[in-house]
């Protein structure tokens, strides 16, 4: 039988999910029904607080929680906002810019994908281009943090160029793994339209994601969806009426990332949480090229403090799937690459990741190539 209490707690350095405050996963122990005050205010606060930490004001944007993990959100929004002859302008340099072009390709959302390389930003100068020459986009989306490469775009130049070259356009960011730890604000940066989820950099358990909307657009979505299940405006319009979801929601979840919310708060918000989060990178930088390990990204391209990509070592006792096993079983849980031109794997630093888990991780890597018969440093 599983036991769940002597189950070895492991320490999550990846993408997601991610490891949580034990305070937050106690704020689920409560049964609440959908109906209960208690969770009706839940589900108020979360979506005020939501708000105001994408610097919008609740006059002007509205936040809709959408249960499932992030992805359902991020095709949430593009089944809702992209009329019927509309057509997105997808600007892609990893995998989850690609992610939103298989979501198109699915809804028979008529889209464009202009890619970039995985080691480099997406070009504001050519988003001008591309919107001067071509007038029939209705959405511009882009990733903020790649968290398939560290890769973070220039989400305020971006908008800026969509509003001035197309005013009419919705501009969509995928804010997943930096909304809450890298600052972001809607109104700088001109934005329609943000998604996250609930265990990405605001430390809440999975279950759900979130959209940030213009609210005067999103009302102007009716009918619109192409799925039921994932209507936004629906979803939206439900929530506005008496406070409940359409369907049953994730009240568990949802007390965790109410208190989550809380302790982002205790911690300093945004800035408090960005300055853990650079403080464990940087122990990880640091150690990691000690040990001789490669960053697959230029020194002008480590904006983003929540993931890092390391080329594999050349070495021929290197195997990523051992290096990952034995580490694993150290409690050290590392990820696998996800950029297409170059062996890679990758180390997150969110979560409820202090220094000492850093230099825990170093500790073990080192253990770990030694077992190998690597040789270390590396060079
Ligand atoms: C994590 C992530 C997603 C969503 O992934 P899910 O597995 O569906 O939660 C989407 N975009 C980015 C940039 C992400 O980091």
């Amino acid at each position: 039988m599983f036991d769940y209490f002597t189950a070895k707690q492991k320490k999550l350095f990846t993408p997601g999910p991610l490891g949580v405050s034990l305070s937050t996963k106690e704020a689920m122990l409560t049964d609440l029904g959908s109906r209960d005050t208690a969770f009706i205010d839940t589900v108020k606060f979360i979506r005020e607080r939501l708000v105001e930490l994408s610097g919008a004001s609740t006059e002007e944007y509205t936040a809709v929680p959408i249960q499932g993990s992030g992805t359902y959100s991020l095709e949430s929004v593009l089944t809702t906002i992209v009329p019927k002859k509309g057509k997105v302008l997808i600007l892609e340099n990893g995998a989850y810019g690609r992610r939103q072009a298989a979501i198109c390709k699915v809804l028979n959302i008529e889209h464009r994908v202009e890619s970039f390389a995985e080691n480099e930003q997406v070009c504001p100068k050519r988003v001008a281009q591309i919107l001067g020459h071509d007038s029939s986009f209705t959405t511009v989306s882009v990733v903020h943090c790649e968290t398939s490469s560290g890769v973070l775009n220039p989400v305020v130049e971006i908008g800026k160029i969509v509003r001035e070259k197309a005013p009419h356009v919705q501009y969509f960011v995928d804010a997943m793994s930096s909304f809450g730890a890298i600052p972001f604000n809607m109104i700088e940066s001109n934005c329609d339209y943000l998604v996250s989820s609930a265990n990405k950099c605001i430390e809440g358990v999975p279950g759900f994601g979130y959209a940030i909307c213009r609210t005067k657009h999103l009302k102007s979505c009716k009918g619109m969806s192409r799925s039921l299940s994932l209507d936004l405006y629906e979803q939206y319009m439900g929530l506005e009426k008496n406070g409940q979801f359409r369907f049953t929601p994730p009240t568990h979840t949802m007390l965790a990332f109410r208190k989550a919310l809380e302790e982002l708060e205790a911690e300093g918000g945004v800035e408090g949480r960005a300055n853990r989060y650079k403080a464990n990178r940087k122990i990880l930088r640091e150690g990691m090229a000690k040990l001789g390990f490669e960053e697959y990204l230029d020194e002008t391209l480590q904006d983003a403090y929540i993931i890092t990509s390391f080329k594999y070592p050349t070495q021929q006792n290197f195997d990523f799937k051992i290096f990952y096993e034995k580490l694993s079983e150290k409690d050290q849980v590392i990820y696998p690459g996800k950029v297409l031109d170059a062996d890679v794997f990758r180390i997150g630093n969110i979560g409820n990741l202090h220094p000492q888990d850093m230099e825990k991780l170093l500790q073990c890597i080192e253990e770990v190539c030694s077992e190998m018969n690597v040789t270390l440093p590396l060079s």
